[in-house]
């Protein structure tokens, strides 16, 4: 998979150091996406901001995406100057290849890890506290943040002070892994830093298949909640999303069909399944079983 869009969640000192870095080193587009505004500490600490920024409203996206526009590098940058939540991440995180957590806050990323499990998204976490700092990237495939953080405490619950030392460390190495991506390079590690000692310890993580986020479980209860209705009379199933009724026709060559511009009705022998355009299914006569795996032949079928 090429990566070339990347959302850069968090433009602190560690978020910006990051940027600094990919600014001079390749080609990529990126979201900055942070709702603070620039303090006085943060003006004097991370390279990107001036004192000045810090003397009025200013936020610490757009001062990223000005920085980077006046000093002509190749990134193709779009400022979102807000934070993000449940009702939003949708809508900012869409067409997104990689997401960069750099924000150090257990709910953002726990909103982050959610969504990235659930839309195939690689998810980079980093965090860095005093001279010790990690990163961590999450594919789908190796354990996601939950399957780590609801058994080991990751994250001061209160606000981490990073060392500027320690941050730049901690950047040097997610950019060198973050320009690997693009190429086919899939960490599966989990990369601790010991700043002070120059320590680098990586670790391989599985997935924990009692995760409530990214484990079995979840795609059981997923599974389970497309399912409106189990009776005698059959079964209502909601794909909760549109289909397009063309695209389902080749997949039932053996039925009888009926179609309209609002749904089809397709027969065969004395069973029957009438969908929607609004993905909506009543299967009569089949199984739950059956109806399983027909679901899962309509589920690959993208929306009109
Ligand atoms: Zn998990």
């Amino acid at each position: 998979m090429a990566l070339k869009r990347l959302a850069l969640v968090g433009v602190g000192l560690v978020g910006s150091a990051v940027l600094l870095r990919m600014a001079c080193s390749a080609k990529l587009a990126i979201k900055l996406i942070d709702g603070d505004i620039i303090t006085k500490k943060d003006a004097y600490a991370n390279g990107i901001f001036v004192e000045a920024d810090a003397e009025h409203v200013t936020f610490k996206a757009n001062a990223a995406h000005r920085f980077l526009l006046a000093h002509n590098l190749s990134l193709d940058t779009e400022s979102v100057p807000f934070y993000i939540g449940e009702n939003n991440i949708d809508r900012v995180l869409e067409g997104v290849d990689l997401v960069i957590d750099a924000t150090d806050n257990a709910q953002t990323r726990n909103l982050l890890n959610r969504w990235c499990i659930e839309n195939s998204k690689p998810l980079l976490i980093s965090s860095v506290s005093g001279n010790r700092a990690f990163f961590y990237v999450s594919d789908g495939e190796n354990a996601c943040f939950n399957c780590i953080s609801r058994n080991v405490t990751l994250t001061d619950p209160n606000c981490t002070i990073a060392s500027v030392k320690t941050a730049t460390v901690l950047a040097d190495a997610i950019a060198k892994e973050v320009l690997k991506l693009p190429f086919g390079d899939r960490p599966h590690k989990f990369v601790s830093i010991n700043a002070r000692s120059n320590e680098v310890a990586a670790y391989t993580l599985l997935k924990d298949p009692s995760c409530s986020v990214c484990g079995d479980i979840r795609k059981n209860e997923k599974e389970k909640s497309l399912f409106v209705q189990v009776c005698s009379g059959g079964i209502k199933v909601s794909l909760q999303r549109k289909l397009s009724i063309k695209t389902l026709l080749p997949l039932f060559k053996s039925y009888d069909p009926s179609v309209s511009d609002d749904y089809l009705l397709l027969r065969n022998g004395g069973r029957s399944i009438l969908v929607s355009k609004f993905g909506d299914f009543l299967f009569t006569g089949y199984s739950t079983g059956s109806v399983r795996k027909i679901l899962a032949m309509v589920s690959n079928l993208s929306s009109p």
